[in-house]
């Protein structure tokens, strides 16, 4: 029988393999294999047609000892514990790749909250919330919006939050709406890191942005922000997709059009239209041939399965772990180039540290300037990764995790405990 894919397992070896490289002793990073916290909880919520629901969630704190735990909260069917662990794990060596001073967090509810009353989101977040409570906090773990939350999700966290403490706490949750605390370019942040993200691999390639073709798989905030910043960068984007389907024309797709349909909220691209649109399935997309793929869905998309048949030249990883490590391998023997995900959607964690220290200082910066700070941050951990990576002549993941790992560890170490 095939074994079922576990995302928890991926980080587990990919952690073993960089420490091993680092010359570290098991004990030295053992406790990173295990999430330092962990919390179940279950919501009852009373549906619009009077009936009673009890939904599941989870917030697990993989590490806290370079800060705060920080990551996002997913409202998803699928969400289950190894999930949302691995989310988790992902989020401490992603935050220390890029060197802000947060640990890692996750959370999520097992939910569809496309077939949820708006009511019936925001009873079933305030219950989420109020069961998180204990652990959650400026100075403790900061959740922030992932697959199916978003800023209104979070102006909803900070609210109940804020009822538990008798006082607004802005600083509780990252990703809020501008009026309540937010920070402007939130919004646009993880696929403007993408977007530097791909900038810098094709200047190191000595590639053209303009007129280099991009396959974007989900066009949800990451994947529609990317596809329209690479778009109004003169790159030609020959295909999208959602939950539904993707289009594709090999000519490139009109973005702007693509984000106008789209913007209706509810509207699936199955039943977009226009002049030279293909219809195809996510399957096929992620084998078209293009320069770069840009995975902006979900995990395990590009697997054993497929990696075989997968024709891009450059993998960008914008969803948390699309890629298995059997795809991984397989990728690099073909000789196709990945840029990992802790590294290349750092930018929403990014400028989440930028909101949360304006939120607990009290300051207020302009969208130019969090645009370019962010910048500053992709581009100098972009080049520590490749550097590295050429250095130890081994994957951009392998290098990423190097710089990480060494950088949790050391904090560990350096509080004397291991
Ligand atoms: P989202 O909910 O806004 O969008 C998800 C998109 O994926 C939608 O277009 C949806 O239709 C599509 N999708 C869902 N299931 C799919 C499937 N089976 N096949 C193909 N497409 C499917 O989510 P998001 O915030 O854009 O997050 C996307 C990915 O990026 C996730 O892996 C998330 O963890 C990661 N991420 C998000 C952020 C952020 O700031 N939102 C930051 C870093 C990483």
């Amino acid at each position: 029988m095939k074994q079922q894919y576990n995302p928890y397992d991926n980080v587990l070896k990919v952690v073993d393999h960089a420490a091993s490289m680092l010359g570290y002793k098991e004990k030295e990073y053992a406790i990173l294999k295990y999430p330092e916290r962990e919390l179940q909880v279950s919501m009852p919520v009373v549906m619009d047609d009077g009936s009673l629901k009890v939904f599941e969630g989870f917030r697990v704190q993989h590490s806290t000892a370079r800060g705060p735990a920080k990551g996002g909260v997913r409202f998803h069917p699928g969400v289950n514990h190894d999930e949302v662990k691995a989310l988790a794990a992902w989020m401490t060596f992603k935050c220390a790749v890029v060197n802000i001073p947060y640990g890692g967090g996750k959370g999520g509810i097992i939910c569809d909250p496309s077939g949820m009353s708006e009511r019936e989101l925001h009873a079933l977040t305030s219950k989420y919330t109020a069961a998180i409570a204990p652990l959650i906090g400026p100075e403790q773990d900061i959740p922030a919006p992932d697959v199916g939350s978003n800023a209104h999700v979070m102006a909803w966290m900070m609210d109940t939050y804020s009822m538990l403490k008798g006082h607004s706490v802005l600083g509780v949750v990252t990703g809020k709406p501008i009026g309540l605390g937010g920070i402007l370019g939130r919004n646009e942040a993880t696929g403007r890191g993408v977007m530097f993200t791909i900038n810098n691999l094709l200047k190191k390639e000595n590639r053209p942005i303009e007129g280099t073709s991009v396959v974007v798989q989900g066009m949800g905030n990451v994947g529609s922000i990317t596809a329209k910043l690479l778009h109004r960068q003169g790159m030609k984007i020959i295909a999208v997709s959602d939950v539904s389907g993707g289009v594709y024309d090999p000519n490139g797709l009109d973005i702007p059009g693509i984000l106008a349909y789209l913007s209706g909220g509810k509207n699936l691209l199955k039943d977009f239209d226009a002049p030279g649109i293909n219809h195809i399935s996510n399957a096929e997309l992620l084998e078209l041939d293009t320069t770069v793929l840009v995975p902006a869905a979900l995990e395990n998309q590009i697997n054993g399965e497929n990696a075989e048949r997968i024709k891009t030249k450059y993998v960008v990883e914008a969803a948390n772990g699309p890629t298995t490590l059997e795809a991984d391998d397989i990728l690099q023997a073909r000789g196709i180039k990945l840029v990992p995900d802790i590294l290349a959607n750092a930018g929403g964690v990014v400028v989440s540290y930028f909101e949360w220290v304006q939120n607990i200082q009290e300051l207020c910066w302009s969208e130019e300037r969090v645009n370019s700070e962010l910048k500053n941050i992709m581009d100098t951990a972009f080049e520590a990764v490749w550097e590295i990576a050429e250095q130890r002549d081994t994957t951009l993941r392998t290098g990423a995790y190097l710089i990480s790992v060494k950088r949790v560890v050391e904090a560990r170490q350096g509080r004397g405990v291991f």
